[in-house]
């Protein structure tokens, strides 16, 4: 090991930076942020440092001179002369003051390494001062693993450790009720913003034990397709699943990613056929949920958006079992975007609608002059097999034959395939390809973008027709 890490405590501690410019600036703010005394000794601060903080910092406006280092605790010189650098470097570690020098390692006694913040948790990555770019890269994929309210759950478990060493004299219990807090839904609450619950529940599971609780249903939009468009959130509550129940939308390559030890259970549901009706569904998921199980709905896009979800919450609400819902990419978003054509558009299209074309008795019941404006587009969710009543409808209500139609199939997937049109041939069009569901249809003008911009499409072998 090249250096040997410590994290030094730098409430009111008087600190010199030697320095005003944007590179004194960025370690000014780190180090007002830990609470340091800070002394500037520059000529002149740059308008940012100024600005930003002026009034938190003592501003000694001159060069550097050599007695300018005693009586400090920590040293840092940031400016552009490097002789000066130097000298400050020198008297400092013979004064036995620790130095850092920014990007010169070997002028520093310290190196400060590249963090991540989410206090009082701090994560700290050091390449030994020689490649500050690979540590910015590691720290970017470390941020992305780290939920943003980190810290709040360290500072509850900071705030209730006395309370559980009263309750829990042994110290291996207590290691196995952390471990159970951090792995299940009460650390679950801290992340997802709901501390107050939280410490509800971490107090109520010191006094009654970890698992005498009742378990959670976790409502996930599993995006369209498209593994990489699942958040944070969904991913990381899928992984703590014990039950995953999940339509037909959602793809193997999104079900990979629950659980390994997870039970599956496909709850899917065709046009005609249902493979649990929907009242069974939502008493499945209180039952397993007061079986102390965590569960996972999987759904495809957004449960709000024709996804049933109001339906499904409806009873866990009644049942008062604790639930979450984590919004997911819709398929009208993902589509449009994985295909090139942006919803609404300046020049094309003020407004966007979404609507259903399901089939009720044979007819699609819509409010068809509402939509048959032409600054406007209409995105169709399930309407494939409605497409000519659609069609014949929109033109039928006013909108112009030619208007640009695209019927989007597997969107976002490695199959997506993009079929353009105007309203008076798509119908007749389609009945060359077999399209299969699911297929987003999008009417408007916006669709003819799909052209020049579609090369957007990370999918590289995208099908046109
Ligand atoms: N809750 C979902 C929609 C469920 S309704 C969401 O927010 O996306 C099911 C309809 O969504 C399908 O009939 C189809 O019209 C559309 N759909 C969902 N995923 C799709 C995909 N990957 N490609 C094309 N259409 C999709």
């Amino acid at each position: 090991m090249q250096n040997y890490p410590i994290f030094i405590d730098l409430q009111d501690q008087a600190c010199l930076m030697v320095g005003g410019g944007p590179v004194a600036l960025r370690k000014i703010r780190l180090m007002l942020s830990a609470g340091a005394n800070i002394t500037v000794i520059a000529p002149i601060l740059c308008d940012d440092l100024l600005q930003e903080f002026g009034e938190y910092i003592t501003h000694i406006k001159r060069a550097f001179e050599d007695g300018d280092i005693q009586g400090f605790r920590l040293i840092t010189a940031a400016t552009n002369s490097p002789s000066v650098n130097a000298r400050v470097s020198k008297l400092a570690q013979q004064a036995n003051i620790p130095v850092n020098v920014v990007d010169e390692p070997a002028l520093c006694s310290f190196i400060t390494p590249s963090i991540i913040d989410r206090s009082p948790v701090l994560i700290a990555i050091s390449t030994g001062g020689g490649a500050p770019v690979l540590a910015r890269s590691l720290r970017a994929k470390i941020e992305a693993l780290i939920p943003a309210n980190y810290g709040k759950l360290a500072d509850a478990m900071k705030r209730y450790r006395g309370a559980l060493k009263a309750a829990m004299p042994d110290e291996r219990d207590r290691r196995l009720f952390w471990d159970k807090v951090v792995q299940g839904p009460i650390a679950e609450l801290f992340l997802s913003g709901n501390s107050q619950q939280g410490d509800e529940q971490l107090a109520n599971s010191i006094n009654v034990g970890v698992d005498n609780r009742l378990g959670e249903v976790w409502l996930i939009g599993a995006g369209p397709g498209d593994p990489d468009l699942l958040t944070f959130r969904a991913l990381r509550l899928m992984q703590q699943a014990d039950v995953v129940l999940y339509d037909r939308l959602v793809s193997p390559a999104i079900l990979e990613l629950t659980r390994r030890d997870a039970d599956r259970i496909y709850v899917g549901k065709r046009r005609a056929e249902h493979a649990l009706p929907q009242g069974d569904i939502n008493q499945r998921l209180v039952d397993l949920a007061n079986e102390g199980k965590n569960v996972v709905r999987l759904k495809g896009g957004d449960p709000f958006i024709f996804g049933r979800g109001g339906e499904e919450i409806e009873l866990l609400a009644e049942s008062g079992v604790p639930f979450q819902i984590v919004p997911g990419i819709t398929a009208a978003s993902g589509c449009a975007t994985y295909a090139g054509i942006p919803l609404t558009h300046r020049d094309h299209a003020q407004s966007c609608v979404f609507v259903t074309g399901h089939l009720k008795d044979g007819t699609v019941d819509l409010n068809w002059s509402m939509l048959a404006n032409p600054n406007q587009t209409v995105v169709i969710y399930m309407g494939l097999l409605g497409l000519p009543h659609i069609c014949q409808q929109l033109t039928k209500h006013g909108l112009p034959s030619s208007t640009p139609i695209a019927l989007i199939e597997q969107g976002t997937t490695e199959n997506q395939s993009v079929y353009t049109g105007v309203l008076c041939d798509m119908p007749t069009k389609i009945k060359e390809y077999s399209i299969k569901a699911p297929t987003l249809i999008i009417i408007g003008s916006v669709v003819s973008l799909h052209e020049s911009l579609s090369w957007f499409n990370p999918n590289k072998e995208q099908k046109r027709h």
